[in-house]
């Protein structure tokens, strides 16, 4: 072998071995270019490096997507704004972005009648807050509290709650679904209190507090519960109409003036 040789069977044993994937397949390319162009060494090396934590960063990004467990297709592109006068574009842009909000722990909570919006805005934030670099958990509300039940029966309720720790936000859909009757709800008030001040959490509900009673064990836990979290909150109250029943009307009325319009045409 002389002087500018080299053994190109041993980089790729090596970049898999320091677990380098990206420059693992692509140095040789990169190395071609780099001849080709002269680059400096430092350069070609930078350039290496960056390709790695670049694609690091994306499968992380695909890693936390994955495990948020969103509900598909929900994004604020596809959120008409117009729908909801309550709430403004600008504000909820500036919620997706992180900001401090989730660095200090505070809460979003999203109120409205069925079907106005409150999944989707929910889901198409912790979507936003994801590629933004946030760790998101997204479940309904019954989901969780079932959880962290059955870990509380195993004695490993704060290891549970620990180990939600790793998500800045907790997104629990339909809380007033949840009901003291059906389950150990008190759950629900330890991840309140767990997280309180720490780890942000996004509720939606169809009420806003008045039926709480019917969610958690005792009155006076009920007022702890909307204490800690409207300590440090935003709220939206979505006071609109269904979107999926005004979708309907709309599709209905428009099939409507179709038929007219055929029924208009022979005369
Ligand atoms: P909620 O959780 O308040 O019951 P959803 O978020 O599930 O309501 O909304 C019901 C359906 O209507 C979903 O398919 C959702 O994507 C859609 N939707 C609701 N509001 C809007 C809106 N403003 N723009 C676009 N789609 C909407
Ligand atoms: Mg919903």
């Amino acid at each position: 072998m002389t002087a500018i040789e080299v053994d190109t069977a041993r980089p790729p044993l090596l970049l898999t071995e320091l677990r380098l994937p990206a420059i693992g397949r692509l140095w040789q390319q990169m190395a071609e270019r780099s001849d080709r162009e002269g680059w400096l060494a430092a350069r070609f090396l930078s350039t290496l490096a960056e390709l790695e934590t670049a694609e690091r960063a994306r499968r992380r990004i695909e890693r936390h997507m994955a495990e948020a467990r969103l509900p598909p297709g929900k994004t604020l592109d596809g959120f008409d704004f117009a729908a909801v006068p309550a709430i403004s574009r600008a504000r909820v842009m500036a919620l997706a972005a992180g900001d401090s909000w989730i660095e200090k722990g505070s809460n979003l909570l999203l109120f409205g009648l069925p079907g106005c919006g409150k999944t989707h805005i929910g889901a198409a934030l912790g979507r936003t807050l994801i590629e933004n670099g946030y760790r998101v958990l997204f479940s309904r509300t019954t989901d969780l509290v079932q959880r962290l039940q059955v870990a509380r029966q195993a004695l490993q309720l704060e290891a549970a709650l620990a180990n939600l720790d790793k998500y800045h936000l907790l997104i629990l859909d339909d809380l007033s679904y949840v009901h003291k009757d059906h389950a150990e709800t008190s759950v629900l008030f330890e991840l309140i209190a767990a997280r309180y001040e720490r780890r942000s959490m996004l509720i939606t509900a169809n009420q806003p507090f008045g039926d709480w009673n019917k969610v958690f064990p005792d009155p006076a836990m009920t007022v702890a519960a909307i204490d800690r979290l409207v300590h440090h909150a935003t709220i939206f109250e979505m006071n609109v109409e269904s979107y999926r029943r005004r979708s309907a009307v709309a599709r209905r009325s428009s099939a409507k003036a179709g038929t007219e319009t055929e029924h208009a045409a022979p005369s």
